[in-house]
């Protein structure tokens, strides 16, 4: 046989990671099941004791969930990968499968709504330690990894604001310290940001978002060493069932063979949109990473390959100028979901961002003109002219 070809993504995209069965189906079986047989009691027991790899129960693994992780992996460039049932169970399950009373973890301020939680609320409930900084402060970070630390968690860029923490840098200060890295990637996709190469350990994705990518299904993704999953991740997984169905896995692989065609579609109409918000007279600022006006370009370039599919605007007329933008649109909707083919605004403020305070959300900067907007894969001219008759609006 001659030498297997070395694959790009948009191949692997569609191919990696499938088992097909001596049915020779071309599409990627739908396995709704939520065990598996043995031939007899002997083999039972050699399964369970690992002697024979052999399917179990789909708490621990699923035929349909394993393409998934096989294809994830295979894109990411990661040894090992394992699928949950949200975005949040994979973040839940990668921050505390490794910790115990007493240890320490450093993250950035700017983190998800239900990942700030976990490090603010949860952690200290089992007598952890939690120390937030602000992302883009390196001497933040120096100061607050300049002591044994368990693990670190970021998010770059960060919701809503699109901030950047320097990823290379922050993961030098973390091993230096002890801790792992845990990267929150799921603003980037795994398209245009490659946190592993840049020194991350760990990398954890919601795939309701990009990756299904048609506002269908909740999942998630875990994907690291494969020592660092199979020694330390799968127990908990294992053990704690936040496992994706097999139904959600389907749909999600099905979204993946699309996802480098709609990623750069969705982040080039982001980029123009961008651009125009960038001019207009009631926006106060625009943020997008690859604007020039945008503080950290430089360094978001640099770890980045592009700047995404998602744009923050801030309004000079505060939450009534926001809500009447909003209530504006004709073909935008109103929605917190994002990285959907329909492209969706929300008020970061009022919504994703309401329960961590106002005091919380002037460190991070969000303001009450603060607009979040995912664009979608409608025609971009459209979406201009959407904007264009809101702000007449406003
Ligand atoms: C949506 C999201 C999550 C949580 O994912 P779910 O699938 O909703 O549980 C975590 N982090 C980021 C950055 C997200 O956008």
């Amino acid at each position: 046989m001659s030498e297997p070809l070395k694959t790009r993504l948009a191949t692997d995209l569609i191919h990696a990671g499938r088992i097909r069965t001596d049915l020779e189906e071309n599409a990627e079986a739908l396995f709704l099941t939520s065990g598996f047989t043995y031939e007899s009691a002997d083999m039972a027991e050699a399964v369970f004791a690992n002697q024979i790899e052999h399917f179990q129960y789909s708490r621990f693994a699923n035929p349909t969930v394993t393409m998934l992780e096989q294809k994830l992996a295979k894109i990411e460039g990661a040894e090992a990968c394992r699928a949950t049932a949200t975005g949040m169970a994979a973040v839940h399950a990668a921050v505390m499968c490794g910790l115990k009373a007493g240890s320490r973890v450093v993250a950035s301020r700017a983190l998800f709504g239900s990942c700030h939680w976990i490090v603010s609320t949860l952690l200290p409930q089992y007598g952890m330690e939690s120390v937030f900084v602000d992302g883009g402060d390196m001497d933040a970070w120096q100061a607050a990894l300049s002591q044994p630390t368990a693990l670190v968690l970021l998010e770059s860029p960060s919701n809503p604001m699109l901030d950047i923490v320097d990823l290379r840098a922050v993961c030098d200060l973390a091993h230096a310290a002890g801790a792992i890295v845990v990267v929150d990637n799921v603003f980037a996709t795994p398209l245009l940001q490659k946190p592993l190469e840049l020194g991350a350990d760990v990398v954890v994705y919601s795939a309701t978002k990009h990756m299904d990518g048609q506002g269908r299904v909740l999942g998630g993704a875990v994907l690291g060493t494969k020592q660092w999953i199979e020694d330390v991740f799968q127990p908990f997984f294992r053990n704690t069932g936040p496992s994706l169905s097999p139904f959600n896995a389907w749909v999600i692989l099905k979204g993946l063979e699309t996802l480098h065609l709609r990623v750069k579609a969705q982040s080039e109409s982001a980029e123009r949109i961008a651009q125009f918000l960038d001019g207009q007279p009631k926006v106060k600022r625009a943020l997008y990473p690859t604007l020039a006006s945008f503080a950290q370009r430089e360094l978001a370039m640099r770890q980045m390959s592009g700047g995404g599919t998602l744009v923050t605007f801030e309004l000079h007329g505060g939450k009534e100028e926001a809500f009447r933008m909003l209530n504006a649109f004709q073909i935008i909707t109103v929605s917190n979901n994002l990285g959907d083919t329909k492209s969706l605004a929300t008020h970061p403020a009022t919504t994703t961002h309401m329960r961590i305070g106002a005091e919380e959300r002037a460190k991070l900067g969000i303001t009450d003109g603060t607009i979040r907007l995912s664009v979608g894969l409608e025609d971009v001219e459209d979406l201009l002219e959407d904007l264009t008759q809101a702000f007449a609006k406003v």
